[in-house]
């Protein structure tokens, strides 16, 4: 067996490892040309509210924690124009200001609004790596993070709470085990389930967290700052620490990386429609043949989250029991403090990325959870997802799979050092 290769399904997906293996070769790289794009290079948001829960610094002392914004001149008018018929700011005082939220999402969206405090920021000159952003203020923020995972089952109100064999069955220690097995049956009896046992909601919640969690970790090894030297490079040793000795991380990227893509292929009939030229004219020849390359690689990244049953993840499976609705709302509740907790994010580069990906994660979330296959269609519902919910789940998307695709060069490493033994 291969150092850090999991293999068989991944647990409470319908899918297998190797699948996921098969397809990152190909979905890599056509993400990765995407990403550098100008419609999923800029993202708009807001660095600089300040953390709702605890008094924080927010000053890294760390010059790789800065974040460059981009030059407001690159940015179309027309995504302003959008934005401001589009959207609707929240006037809601319990809510942070400049943001955007409807009943559907699961995160705080920074409005794209020209009113709004937020900037547009250019994440190709950003890149999420290593920043020294460490100890206690990191460790609060992912304390906090995966403290949000109360799902209220009070007694009487057990929703989620599936009989043990069941729960057995989701663990997925055997083969085959996944997300097709029926949770929402029986759920009544759940009031008999044993207070120790952690409902369903409540493990996937960890999944998805602890999945971004290693996903960054990833990045942060794979673009490591050596500290003597001043070179950036790769660092086995990080790696090995942080995400080699815990195997279940890394099977919480391929976790996070299916969801994502059944995201995708579900949204695929809306996301092909979306409009993403970025040319400046019809006589802007560079710009529509690049738009035009955009186009043909989003088309590839949509048809391979389709076709290659790597997106098999079975969403009707979660939120079914009798008190399905009520689960799924602090799911979303759940999400959307999260997106909170990362304002107190003590590093501007670290709290980005996190932004980034939550939402990238909360608009998964939404097209799985919250929409039913008819609203995909761009005709009936044109304003179905906002620009940035878009452009954070394409570049979410692609964080994960280059996560994957580094895990191959530190297998690469790992073996290299074996050699020299
Ligand atoms: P941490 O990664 O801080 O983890 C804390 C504890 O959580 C660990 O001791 C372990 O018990 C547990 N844990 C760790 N990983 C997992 C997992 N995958 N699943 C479950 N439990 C886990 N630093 C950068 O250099 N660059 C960045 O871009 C960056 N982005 C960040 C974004 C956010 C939102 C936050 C909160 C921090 C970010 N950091 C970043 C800091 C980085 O994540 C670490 O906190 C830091 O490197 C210190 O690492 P650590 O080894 O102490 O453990």
């Amino acid at each position: 067996e291969g150092y850090c290769s999991p293999s068989g399904p991944i647990e409470n997906t319908l899918c297998a490892y190797e699948t996921i293996e098969e397809l990152n070769k190909r979905l890599y790289p056509e993400l990765h040309g995407i990403v550098e794009s100008n419609f999923f290079r800029y993202w708009k948001v807001d660095l600089f509210r300040e953390c709702p829960f605890w008094y924080e610094n927010g000053f890294c002392m760390n010059r790789d924690c800065g974040v460059e914004t981009a030059d407001e001149s690159h940015i179309p008018e027309k995504w302003r124009t959008k934005a401001l018929s589009q959207l609707k700011v929240s006037d809601d005082p319990n809510l942070p200001p400049g943001c955007d939220i409807n009943s559907q999402s699961f995160c705080y969206i920074d409005s794209e609004s020209p009113s709004s405090d937020a900037q547009y920021i250019d994440l190709v000159l950003n890149p999420e790596r290593f920043t020294g952003y460490a100890g206690e203020s990191a460790h609060r923020v992912w304390g906090a993070i995966y403290e949000e995972n109360c799902f209220g089952l009070s007694e009487g109100v057990v929703g989620g709470l599936a009989p043990a064999e069941e729960r057995k069955a989701w663990a997925g220690s055997g083969k085959g085990a996944g997300l097709q097995g029926g949770f929402g049956n029986g759920v009544k009896n759940s009031l008999v389930a044993k207070k120790e046992e952690e409902c369903l909601e409540k493990r996937i919640y960890y999944r998805i967290i602890s999945g971004l969690h290693a996903s960054i970790s990833i990045h942060i090894c794979a673009d490591y700052l050596d500290q003597n030297t001043g070179e950036w490079a790769p660092n086995l040793q990080c790696f090995v620490n942080r995400i080699a000795t815990n195997p279940e991380r890394l099977a919480n990227v391929y976790f996070d990386t299916v969801l994502l893509l059944r995201a995708i292929a579900r949204a695929a009939p809306y996301l092909e429609a979306y409009d993403i030229e970025t040319a400046q004219s019809k006589n802007d020849a560079v710009g529509i043949e690049a738009d035009k390359k955009v186009r043909e690689q989003l088309r590839a990244v949509l048809d391979m989250a389709r076709d290659s049953g790597a997106s098999a993840f079975d969403e009707k499976a979660l939120f079914n029991g009798d008190d399905a609705l009520e689960l799924r709302d602090q799911f979303k509740h759940n999400f959307r403090n999260v997106s909170r907790i990362l304002d107190c994010t003590g590093c501007d580069k670290c709290r980005l990325w996190g932004k980034l990906q939550i939402s990238g994660i909360g608009t998964a979330l939404k097209i799985l959870f919250e929409l039913d296959d008819k609203a995909f269609d761009p005709k009936r519902n044109p304003n179905l997802l906002q620009r940035s919910e878009i452009v954070a789940l394409i570049n979410t998307m692609h964080r994960l799979s280059e996560s994957l695709y580094a895990v191959e060069t530190f297998r690469k490493m790992y073996a290299e050092t074996q050699r020299v033994e």
